[in-house]
């Protein structure tokens, strides 16, 4: 009672409770799934594919199988139990029955998926979402998971744009035919551009084969449901890679996403270093893939100088291997082979991808009228839509075995170990030369790949060079390293950029050792939490 006699009445405090949850890329290099939590908002950053996890259980030959929908995902914990964000086709009768007892079930709604790059780890999973689960990400990155869904083997692990529709069929889980049912393509949303060709627009709606193509337009977005959002392009091994930000009621939150320095677009990671900084986020999660590497890292300049050194005293034919979707890589070598006057070849998936790329950004050059890139054709009895495609599409610069094998000087062929195969019909001369321009093996399964590609060059008596040696336990010779630059920063480099960003909380993430930032930050005021699986971090 007030003196005048009155009862105030307080309002009570609306207190939204804000929350992270890291459901993958705890402890492990990839498979990035955070939840973030705003009241009624709810959001992944990335929903990624676990290789390291995936390889416990499978590898090339065995594999999840499709005609169970999620089920065996779900039971190896490829996928956390969400009972409420995965597609109904995929969802057996009984399936929450079996996992709604299992530690971190739980039902939930979310909004969308802020999405950092196209490379799987971070964007595979999405495939399980939804089909109504819009994807926030760069106009870059929703054209390159156009391009690489169109361009790959049927996968319902690999269905990241559209989906592909299944029925029940005798109990099991059933693509339905495809004259009867058309891919439904995710909802994506831009967050980076408004402003794009018609050329794009029609790539994007384009049937991408017999089966045809639901089209959701492509739209921007600044928000997601009330909150801003805000993305900041990075340097990364793949074009299109971004950092996010959402303003939450509890301040900023950013997600690195993978990122470098290094690259040919550093300046891009340093500006959002700046403009995150100026967010003064709660909390920053950030990636640490190499945070062990302490030396100063090889630049793609660096890359460019020792692979043309190479190449320019090479006789022969000379094949680039280097990362999918790399690019940037791609036009590394692309460079070297018009300075030394050689054609590059690329495969056809690697032109359907520049081709749509050239729709955005003008530096990929136009396939059409490049005079250094050529095309592989490689010998089959029917080629699929997309490869018809571009068979077609650039049929004055298309180059087959026989003629790769009689002009081997004239050629750089942008080949990976999955491409050996076509060595026996072009039948490089003695002394040709392999580059290889990646990474070193992470598991026993690409180790014996290694060890089929040294197979191979020995019985072709090809010179390699950056390839990791058995008797080195795999590692590259010191003589032969300075051909591959990473696509992550270093250890030394993510604490300057997290000291500049100087969050209240970090978090990090995509990585095996996540203790060197608790180690490494002591005493500079910033909170490191290690994250656990299915663990609720609630922002104070
Ligand atoms: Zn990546």
């Amino acid at each position: 009672m007030t003196a005048q006699g009155f009862w105030i009445i307080l309002e009570p405090e609306i207190v939204t409770v804000v929350s992270l949850t890291c459901y993958g890329g705890v402890n492990e290099i990839g498979g990035n799934k955070v939840l973030l939590e705003d009241g009624e908002v709810r959001l992944f950053f990335d929903f990624g594919l676990p290789f390291a996890h995936r390889s416990r259980y499978y590898e090339e030959y065995l594999n999840p199988r499709a005609s169970w929908g999620l089920l065996d995902l779900l039971e190896v914990g490829l996928l956390p139990p969400l009972n409420g964000i995965y597609r109904q086709d995929l969802t057996l009768p009984d399936l929450w029955d079996r996992f709604s007892s299992s530690p971190h079930y739980r039902e939930l709604h979310i909004d969308g998926v802020l999405l950092s790059h196209a490379h799987l780890d971070h964007s595979g999973y999405i495939s399980f979402l939804d089909r109504d689960i819009p994807v926030y990400t760069t106009a870059m990155t929703s054209v390159m998971a156009k391009a690489i869904q169109d361009s790959a083997k049927g996968d319902f692990e690999k269905e990241v744009c559209y989906a592909i529709p299944k029925e029940d069929k005798k109990g099991a889980r059933a693509a339905i035919r495809y004259n009867k049912a058309a891919a439904q393509q995710r909802p994506f949303r831009v967050l980076d551009c408004g402003a794009w060709s018609g050329e794009l627009g029609h790539f994007w709606e384009d049937t991408p084969g017999r089966r045809s193509l639901e089209a959701c337009p492509l739209e921007t977005a600044v928000s997601i449901g009330p909150l801003p959002l805000r993305c900041f392009p990075v340097d990364h091994s793949i074009p299109g890679a971004t950092a996010l930000a959402v303003a939450t009621g509890r301040g900023w939150v950013v997600y690195t996403g993978d990122l470098r320095l290094h690259g040919g677009r550093g300046q891009q990671t340093e500006a959002f270093i700046h403009q995150a900084a100026q967010l003064r986020p709660v909390i920053l999660i950030c990636e640490g893939t190499s945070v062990d590497d302490e030396t100063c890292p090889v630049t793609e300049d660096g890359v460019y100088s020792n692979a043309l050194k190479a190449i320019r005293e090479a006789k022969g034919l000379v094949i680039a291997d280097f990362g999918p979707r790399n690019v940037e890589r791609l036009l590394t070598f692309r460079r070297i082979a018009q300075e030394i006057g050689r054609y590059l070849v690329v495969t056809a998936k690697d032109a359907y991808l520049l081709r749509a790329m050239h729709y955005l950004d003008p530096e990929v050059p136009d396939m059409g009228g490049d005079p250094v890139i050529r095309v592989y054709q490689e010998l089959k009895a029917d080629h699929d839509h997309w490869e018809q495609d571009i068979l077609a599409r650039f049929r004055d610069k298309l180059v087959k075995a026989e003629e790769v094998g009689r002009c081997q000087d004239d050629h750089i062929l942008c080949f990976s170990f999955f491409d050996i195969n076509e060595l026996p019909s072009i039948r490089p001369q003695e002394g040709s030369l392999y580059l290889y321009s990646s990474s070193e093996p992470h598991n026993e399964e690409q180790r014996l790949d290694f060890y089929r590609l040294h197979q191979w060059l020995e019985h072709f008596r090809m010179r390699g060079i950056g390839l990791p040696r058995e008797e080195l336990g795999w590692k590259v010779p010191q003589a032969e390293q300075g051909l591959h630059a990473s696509g992550h920063a270093t250890g030394p480099e993510l604490l300057k950029l997290i000291k500049e960003i100087n969050p209240e909380i970090l978090i990090p993430i995509h990585t095996e050792n996540p203790g060197y930032f608790a180690t490494n930050l002591e005493g500079t005021g910033i909170r490191v939490h290690l994250p656990r699986y299915g663990e609720q971090i609630t922002l104070p």
